[in-house]
C-alpha cells in the first residue's frame, strides 16, 4: 500500500493530479481509519461463503482472476458447494483470499482489508470496499498514464537526437515522421513547409500510399484548416472526420484524411514554418491529453528546421564566398600575368628604342660629318670667296650641324651606358688637372656672357677615374650653369674632401665637386625629373638655350659608373647647385681599376733602343704596376721572355735598325712569346708625338685553320663584337677568309680598299679588322691612323695578313714604306701617353 501510495503520489506529481484523484485518495485513507475508530472487532463467526469472498477478491484482482482463484481453491481442497463448508474450510479460504489481495496491494494492506471486511459485514461500511477497489483501479490507470507519458518523453528525446544528428532538412523530417509511425502508431503523417514565395509545400510524407508531392502546393489562407493552423499557430484536432461539416475544407490530400487527424503548427518565435499532420484510421486516436506531446514534438521539429536552414544559409554563403575568392584570385592572377607581359613588352620596346636610336645615330653621324666638313671647307673659302649672306647662312648650317652631332653623340653615349657597354679607362688623375682642362674649355663661353667663374679648390688626393668621362661631366654641369645664368652672373666650382657614413659607425672618404650658379633656378617639382632622359624644364631660357635633355642623365650614369652620386639643389629664381661625389678609394669601382689589382711582377718588354720612347714607356707603365724593360734585339727579348710572367711586348714600328716583320715572325713562333700580346707603337724621334698602333696580330698566310684560330684567340679579349671587317683586294681570298671566320662564329664584311674601309668604319663599329698587307701601304696607313685616332675604334684589334711569298727584300721595303707613311705629327705625346694607359689598363685587368 505504501509503495502504491508512493507510486500514486509520484504519478500525480508527474501527471498533475485531477480533482477526482485527490478525492479518491482522501476517502481511501479515511476508510481505513474507520473500523478502529468505531471499535469494530474482526469476527470469526458468520464467515462469508465462497461467492462473497470471490466478490471481495474481484474488487482487487478483477472478476476473472477472482473466479479462477476460488474455483482452483475448491478443486484443490475437493470441496462441495460452499453452504456446506465447515468454519475451518471457510477460514482457509479467507487466508487464501487475503494472500491474493496481498499480491495486489501488499500483505499488510491485505490484512487490514480482510479484517475490516469481516468486521463490517452486514454494516453500512461494507460499501467502503467497493471504494477500495476503485482506488486500486485508478492507481492502475495512473500507472498506465505514466507509462504513456514516459513513452512520449522518450519519443521527444529521440526526435531531439535525430534533429541534432543531421543538418539536412529532408533527413530530419523523414526521421520524425518515422518516429510517429513506429512509436505512436499513426497511419499517415506529413510535414508541409512554407517556401520563400509563401507557398506551402508538402516536403515529407509517410503512409501506405504515394502522394503526388508537387500537386499539393497550397497558398495558405484562413479558408482551409491547414491555413488556419499555420496562420493562427494553433493545433487543430479532428477526432472524427465523419463529423466534419461539409463546408469545411482541410487543404489535405484525401489520403491523409482518415478517421481522425491533427494539424500541428511548426513555428519559431519569429517565424511560421509549416504544418505537421498526423492521421489515424481509428477515431479519437489523438486524445486531448496527448496534444501537448504533439506541441512539444512540433517545437522540436521547428527548432531543427530553423537550425538546418541557418546551416544551409551559412554553407551557401561560404560557398559563394569561396567562389568569389577563387574568381578574384583568378582575376588577380590573370591581371598579374597581363602586367608581366606588358612589362616585358615595355622592356623590349625600350630596348628596341635604344637600339633604334643607336643605329639611326650611327647612320646619321657619317653624312653629318660630311656636311660639317664641306661646310667648313666652304667657310674656309676653299671653293672661292663667299658674300656676307652666304657666310651667315653657312655659319647657321654649321652651328645647327654641331648641335645635331652633339645630340647624336649623346644618344650613342647613353645607349652604350644603358647597355652596360661603356668601359672606363681608369687612371690615377689629379682632379686639379681635370678641372683646369674643363675650365679652359668653358672659359670662352663664360666670357661671352660676362659671367664670373670662381674656383674654390681644396687640395685632394689623386683619384682613380676615367679622365675623359669626368671632364665630360664637368663640362656638362659648367655649360648648363652658364647657359641658365643671365649675363654678369656668377658660376662657382668648389672642390672638397668629405666623409659620408657608409654603414653604422663606418665613414667613407669622397671628393665632392659643387657647381653653383646665380641663374634661373629650378622649381622643386622639376628637380625630381631633370636627371631623366630627354627632360628639359619648359622655360623661355631652356627653349632659347636649346640642348637635348641628355646631358644630366649621361652625367649621372658616368658618375655612378665611378661608384659616385650626383644630385641637384636649387632655389627657384635664385640659382642652382649641382654636386657630384667620387669615392677616394677606388676599391669599389667597377670594373676593377688597374691600380686596385696591380700585378707588379708582370713584365712589359719593348723591342727598341730609342731613348725617348723608352723614357715615355717607363714613366707610363711603372706607375701602372708593370715591370718594364727595353731590349734592342729580338734574341734578348726572347731571353727575357723565357724568364716568364710576360704581359705584353711593345714593338717600335718606326725603328730603322730592326727587321720588323722578321722580328714579329720570330716572336710569334717561339714558345716563350707566341701567346703574349703585341702592341706596335709609332713614336716620333723628337719625342713630341706618337700613336699606339696595337692591339695587333700578324699572320703569315697561307696558314692552317689552327694558326688562324690561335691568332684570333689572342685577339679575342679585345673584340667587343663578333663582326669582322676584311680589307682585301682579291675577292677569292676575301671569300676564303669570310668562310673561315663564319666557321668560328664571326660575321664578316668585305671591302676592297682603305677608302671603302673608312667609309664603313664611320658607320659601323666592328669587333675586328683584318687587313692584307699586300694592299698599297698608303691604304694600310690611312686605316690604321683612322682607327687609332678615334676614341671609339681605338681598341678594335687589328689582324694583319702577310703573304708568305713576299720575300725578304719586299718585306724590308714594306717596313720602310710603313715607317715613312705613318705621319704621326698630329698626335701629341700626351695623347700617346693616354692611349698607352688605356691599352695597358686593359691588359692589366683583362688580357691575362
Ligand atoms: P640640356 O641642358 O641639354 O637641356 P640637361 O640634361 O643637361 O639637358 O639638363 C636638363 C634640364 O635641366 C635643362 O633643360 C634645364 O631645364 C635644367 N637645368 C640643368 N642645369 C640647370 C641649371 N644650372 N639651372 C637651371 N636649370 C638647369
Amino acid at each position: 500500500m505504501v509503495a502504491n501510495l508512493g507510486l500514486y503520489i509520484s504519478v500525480s506529481l508527474l501527471t498533475v493530479p485531477s480533482v477526482d484523484e485527490e478525492l479518491q485518495s482522501s476517502r481511501f485513507v479515511e476508510a481505513f481509519g474507520l473500523p478502529a475508530e468505531l471499535g469494530l472487532e474482526p469476527r470469526v463467526a458468520n464467515l462469508p461463503d465462497a461467492p462473497q469472498f470471490e466478490a471481495l477478491a474481484a474488487k482487487f484482482i478483477g472478476q476473472e482472476r477472482a473466479r479462477e482463484a476460488v474455483q482452483g481453491f475448491i478443486q484443490a481442497n475437493k470441496l462441495e458447494e460452499s453452504p456446506t463448508w465447515t468454519d475451518a474450510e471457510k477460514l482457509r479460504l479467507r487466508d487464501y483470499i487475503e494472500r491474493l489481495i496481498g499480491g495486489s496491494v501488499g500483505p499488510a494492506a491485505a490484512r487490514v482489508v480482510m479484517d475490516g471486511y469481516l468486521a463490517s459485514r452486514g454494516s453500512r461500511l461494507e460499501g467502503v470496499f467497493d471504494l477500495v477497489g476503485e482506488v486500486s483501479h485508478s492507481l492502475e490507470e495512473s500507472r498506465e498514464a505514466l507509462k504513456q507519458r514516459l513513452n512520449e518523453l522518450s519519443i521527444i528525446n529521440e526526435a531531439a537526437q535525430h534533429s541534432t544528428s543531421s543538418l539536412s532538412i529532408s533527413q530530419i523530417l523523414e526521421s520524425i515522421l518515422k518516429l510517429l509511425q513506429e512509436k505512436i502508431g499513426v497511419d499517415h503523417c506529413s510535414i508541409r513547409l512554407l517556401d520563400e514565395d509563401g507557398v506551402l509545400r508538402l516536403e515529407s510524407y509517410l503512409g501506405p500510399e504515394t502522394l503526388p508531392l508537387d500537386e499539393l502546393d497550397l497558398k495558405p489562407d484562413m479558408t482551409t484548416l491547414v491555413g488556419q493552423c499555420l496562420l493562427d499557430r494553433k493545433l487543430i484536432s479532428i477526432p472524427d472526420t465523419s463529423q466534419l461539416a461539409p463546408q469545411e475544407v482541410t487543404g489535405l490530400h484525401s489520403a491523409e484524411m482518415q478517421a481522425s487527424f491533427i494539424l500541428v503548427p511548426l513555428a519559431t518565435e519569429s517565424q511560421i514554418l509549416g504544418v505537421l499532420c498526423a492521421a489515424s484510421k481509428q477515431k479519437r486516436f489523438f486524445p486531448p491529453e496527448q496534444l501537448d506531446f504533439y506541441r512539444s514534438l512540433a517545437n522540436q521539429v521547428s527548432l531543427a528546421i530553423h537550425n538546418a536552414r541557418l546551416y544551409e544559409k551559412i554553407i551557401r554563403f561560404s560557398r559563394e564566398l569561396e567562389t568569389k575568392v577563387a574568381e578574384r584570385t583568378l582575376e588577380l592572377k590573370n591581371k598579374s600575368l597581363e602586367l608581366a607581359e606588358a612589362n616585358r613588352a615595355l622592356k623590349e620596346l625600350d630596348r628596341l628604342k635604344t637600339e633604334f636610336l643607336a643605329n639611326v645615330s650611327h647612320e646619321l653621324r657619317t653624312p653629318l660629318n660630311s656636311i660639317l666638313g664641306y661646310t667648313q671647307l666652304l667657310l674656309d673659302g676653299v671653293d672661292g670667296p663667299l658674300n656676307e649672306e652666304q657666310q651667315k647662312s653657312l655659319e647657321r648650317v654649321e652651328k645647327a650641324g654641331r648641335r645635331l652631332l652633339q645630340l647624336i653623340n649623346d644618344i650613342l653615349d647613353l645607349s652604350k651606358l644603358r647597355a652596360g657597354r661603356m668601359t672606363l679607362n681608369l687612371e690615377k688623375a689629379s682632379l686639379h688637372d681635370i678641372l683646369t682642362e674643363a675650365i679652359q674649355t668653358i672659359e670662352p663661353l663664360a666670357a661671352a656672357k660676362e659671367i664670373r667663374l670662381q674656383i674654390m679648390e681644396e687640395e685632394v688626393p689623386p683619384l682613380l677615374v676615367d679622365r675623359d668621362k669626368i671632364i665630360q661631366v664637368l663640362l656638362n654641369l659648367l655649360s648648363n650653369a652658364i647657359k641658365f645664368t643671365e649675363a654678369h652672373g656668377q658660376v662657382t666650382v668648389q672642390v672638397n674632401q668629405i666623409q659620408l657614413p657608409e654603414a653604422p659607425g663606418v665613414l667613407k672618404e669622397y671628393v665632392a665637386v659643387r657647381v653653383s650658379d646665380t641663374g634661373i633656378g629650378i622649381k622643386e617639382e622639376d628637380l625630381q625629373n631633370i636627371f631623366k632622359e630627354f627632360v628639359q624644364v619648359d622655360t623661355a631660357t631652356t627653349r632659347r638655350a636649346g640642348g637635348t635633355g641628355l646631358g644630366l642623365p649621361i652625367s649621372r650614369h658616368l658618375v655612378e659608373l665611378h661608384g659616385g652620386r650626383i644630385w641637384a639643389e636649387s632655389e627657384y629664381g635664385k640659382g642652382s647647385t649641382f654636386t657630384f661625389i667620387l669615392p677616394l678609394s677606388g676599391t669599389e669601382v667597377q670594373p676593377a681599376p688597374a691600380e686596385a689589382a696591380p700585378l707588379p711582377s708582370r713584365k712589359v718588354l719593348a723591342l727598341t733602343r730609342r731613348g725617348g720612347l723608352i723614357h715615355v714607356l717607363k714613366e707610363t707603365l711603372i706607375p701602372l704596376g708593370f715591370d718594364f724593360k727595353a731590349e734592342p734585339m729580338v734574341d734578348q727579348v726572347l731571353a727575357e721572355a723565357g724568364k716568364g710572367n710576360l704581359a705584353a711586348i711593345i714593338i717600335d714600328f718606326l725603328a730603322r735598325d730592326i727587321p720588323l716583320l722578321a722580328a714579329i715572325r720570330t716572336l710569334r713562333t717561339q714558345e716563350a712569346t707566341r701567346n703574349v700580346a703585341l702592341v706596335p707603337v709609332a713614336f716620333a724621334d723628337d719625342g713630341r708625338s706618337g700613336l699606339v698602333l696595337g692591339p695587333a696580330e700578324f699572320l703569315k698566310y697561307p696558314c692552317t685553320l689552327e694558326e688562324f684560330s690561335l691568332n684570333l684567340l689572342r685577339l679575342e679579349p679585345w673584340c667587343s663584337y663578333k663582326e669582322a671587317l676584311i680589307i682585301e683586294r682579291h675577292p677569292e681570298a676575301a671569300g676564303g677568309w669570310s668562310e673561315v671566320l663564319q666557321e668560328i662564329g664571326f660575321e664578316a664584311t668585305v671591302v676592297a680598299s682603305g677608302e671603302e674601309a673608312i667609309r664603313h668604319l664611320e658607320n659601323i663599329l666592328p669587333g675586328l679588322i683584318i687587313f692584307n698587307l699586300e694592299l698599297p701601304t698608303a691604304d694600310f696607313v690611312r686605316v690604321v691612323i683612322f682607327i687609332r685616332s678615334q676614341a671609339e675604334t681605338f681598341l678594335v684589334p687589328l689582324l694583319c695578313l702577310l703573304p708568305a711569298a713576299l720575300g725578304e727584300e719586299a718585306e724590308r721595303k714594306l717596313a720602310q714604306d710603313l715607317r715613312e707613311g705613318l705621319n704621326i705629327k698630329k698626335f701629341p705625346v700626351a695623347n700617346f701617353i693616354r692611349q698607352l694607359k688605356r691599352i695597358f689598363s686593359k691588359i692589366a685587368t683583362e688580357v691575362t
